[in-house]
């Protein structure tokens, strides 16, 4: 583990972190309020300054899991995830909170979910990767985009929201290595499912642009693309969060994921001091525990640094969700 490479991990979680904190007080705006405003971490709209949502929340869920099991236990993510979801938090997907109370077993709720509903593509799933991101990372592209799928699919039933999520933890991956997620894009497309390709290409090309999303930035596809602009477009950690909660929209998910991207990029210290101190992780469910800026970091060390069985850990790999018929 090189200094750089462990770096760029803590930056992806914090980065996720702050971005999530930044873009909350915006959220369904319109855009360029975070310009207008004229000031940073400030809260509003039902959160305290540097206050990070569901998305963070989900996110150290997933990463405190995998440290804990040595590996990806899915019932065991589900139930965190149930947990939390009963303990009332101030922000939760619809589609996630239906999936987390249906009462159905970890292995069917999304997908239960989805064949009643027939719309799951939301982007959360693509949130709450920043810690599995980092985690996998290790086990390298295919062991990496396999587990973000089995981890979207616990509450998004809907095959584009896995092969979203997969494609963000292969470009974090890709950053961590040092490389240029943009440019590993291409290669990155081919490990995405054939029948989702075409359309995570559209978002993804250069020459793509928010104001081009089909779809409101809830959705999973253009949230990705949103982020992949930000990244693209701008020279710099805050620069590239800036720009992604002045889409307006899902301000906090679309810069947690620019914030994913560009700290792994950038790294941690691109992270403004200004944002990382009053950043905050409630944990609802979870008595009254808060994480702050370091625990995050330390939390990312520990991801970046777990020691691999095995592409699943020293656990055998189980049954993944179930998958709808016809997908
Ligand atoms: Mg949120």
């Amino acid at each position: 583990m090189t200094a750089d490479r462990l770096d760029r991990a803590v930056g992806a979680v914090l980065g996720s972190a702050a971005g999530d904190a930044l873009g909350a007080p915006y959220e369904f705006g319109p855009a360029g309020q975070l310009s207008a405003r004229g000031e940073e971490m400030r809260g509003g709209g039902g959160w305290d300054p540097g206050e990070a949502t569901d998305d963070t929340q989900m996110a150290v869920l997933v990463a405190e899991s995998l440290l804990e099991h040595g590996g990806l236990e899915l019932p065991d993510v589900f139930a965190r995830f149930q947990r939390w979801a009963a303990g009332q938090p101030k922000d939760i997907g619809l589609q996630t909170e239906d999936v987390l109370t249906n009462g159905m077993p970890w292995d069917l709720a999304a997908a239960v979910h989805f064949q009643v509903n027939a719309r799951a593509a939301g982007n959360g799933s693509l949130m709450r990767a920043s810690g599995s991101a980092v985690y996998f990372a290790a086990a390298g592209r295919e062991a990496t985009m396999d587990a973000a799928r089995r981890i979207a699919a616990l509450t998004h039933g809907d095959r584009a929201a896995w092969e979203g999520t997969a494609l963000l933890h292969e470009l974090v991956r890709v950053a961590l290595d040092g490389g240029d997620p943009a440019a590993a894009i291409p290669a990155a497309l081919d490990a995405v499912h054939p029948a989702h390709r075409d359309r995570y290409a559209r978002v993804l090309a250069p020459d793509w642009h928010p104001d081009m999303a089909t779809e409101f930035n809830g959705a999973v596809w253009p949230c990705l693309g949103s982020a992949v602009w930000a990244l693209r477009t701008t020279g710099g950690f805050a620069e590239a969060v800036r720009a992604a909660v002045d889409l307006g929209g899902d301000t906090d998910t679309v810069a947690a994921v620019t914030g994913t991207l560009a700290g792994a990029v950038y790294g941690q210290a691109a992270v403004p001091d200004a944002w990382t101190a009053p950043l905050h992780v409630p944990l609802p469910g979870f008595g009254d525990r808060v994480l702050d800026a370091t625990a995050l970091r330390t939390l990312a060390r520990r991801l970046a640094t777990a020691p691999w069985a095995g592409p699943w850990g020293p656990r055998p790999q189980g049954p993944a969700p179930q998958t709808p018929a016809g997908l």
